[in-house]
């Protein structure tokens, strides 16, 4: 009796139910030569009629923001040998360190504020990447929080950066959806910063509950979606609406395994239901691509750095390096 009811219940899960339909042996390094793979993306990106950019941390380090080695070690000396610890590997890490004091928060944030915000201007490699969209129809969703699409070309208005900025701040409890430009603070606490930490008059208050203030940073469920960040996905939903009839590149660029549910995996996503869709992903080393994309889908595994410079190259006609 007992081993009828238990044989009598089927599962519905099995091993290709369980890779949501695709083969095991579906995501592959592609074998096509670099130059091969690079003129496959030209053609594509020249075909297109809309272009949809889907942008993670690996371009902002390939275009020169990286978060460890020496940008770390040089800029944060002082905090290095002061908090001491596993937390201080590279700026992402550094972040988490949980500081004493608002004092020493501010210190910290408004430091990175300074080395990853205002002070690198509009990087070379971002300014290519404008290039390569500028003349259709495009958009950009990015997990970056450091900017740089506002500043290379890109119209804000066609940009959706879902993580936040390394300029702006919001209540630690997001009691209001509010989020408030920190640039000028950050720039004063640059000048006033002594031993790692700001003055405690410098120390930002909620206007609203009067506690602490935090980075606009998606780390927990208190990130402030303000209402830049509603008009944004409201476009990139308009957006997306018309891709579903148009040739539409999906352009993306070092979208790693961080965060591969907001780009990554939507992407591919997107690949499998609409047949209109083509997809170019450049990665340092993480270009796999699902095999039975075919011919719709390039994946070039090398160094953005020179791989957007060579793809901007074929497809303007110009020497771009
Ligand atoms: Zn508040």
């Amino acid at each position: 009796m007992i081993q009828n009811m238990l044989s009598g219940r089927k599962s519905n899960i099995t091993f290709q139910t369980f890779l949501s339909g695709m083969p095991s042996r579906d995501y592959v390094f592609q074998q096509t030569p670099y130059e091969e793979q690079i003129r496959q993306a030209a053609k594509m990106l020249k075909e297109a009629d809309y272009i949809l950019i889907g942008a993670g941390a690996g371009l902002s380090t390939a275009a020169g923001l990286t978060m460890g080695g020496a940008r770390f070690t040089e800029n944060f000396k002082e905090f290095i040998e002061k908090y001491d610890g596993p937390y201080m590997r590279d700026m992402y890490s550094a972040g988490f360190y949980p500081f004493p004091s608002e004092e020493a928060k501010w210190g910290y944030w408004s430091k990175n504020g300074m080395v990853n915000r205002v002070l690198p201007g509009v990087l070379p490699l971002y300014k290519k990447v404008y290039r390569l969209a500028e003349n259709k129809r495009h958009f950009v969703l990015t997990t970056n929080v450091d900017y740089q699409f506002f500043l290379c070309g890109f119209d804000e208005k066609n940009v959706f950066a879902t993580q936040g900025d390394y300029g702006r701040i919001q209540c630690r409890k997001g009691c209001h959806p509010k989020t408030y430009d920190a640039i000028k603070m950050f720039q004063q606490m640059d000048q006033a910063r002594e031993g790692c930490m700001v003055p405690s008059y410098m120390v930002p208050k909620c206007p609203v509950c009067g506690g602490p203030m935090e980075m606009n940073l998606r780390c927990d469920q208190y990130f402030v979606e303000d209402d830049a960040w509603h008009e944004a996905e409201k476009r990139f939903g308009e957006f997306l609406g018309e891709c579903e009839e148009k040739k539409t590149v999906l352009l993306e660029l070092g979208a790693g395994f961080n965060t591969p549910t907001i780009i990554r995996f939507p992407f591919e996503k997107l690949m499998r239901v609409h047949k209109n869709m083509s997809l170019i992903r450049l990665n340092l080393d993480e270009a796999v691509i699902p095999a039975s994309f075919g011919e719709r889908a390039v994946g070039i595994n090398a160094d953005m750095g020179k791989s957007i410079g060579d793809l901007l190259e074929e497809v303007s006609g110009h020497d771009e390096r």
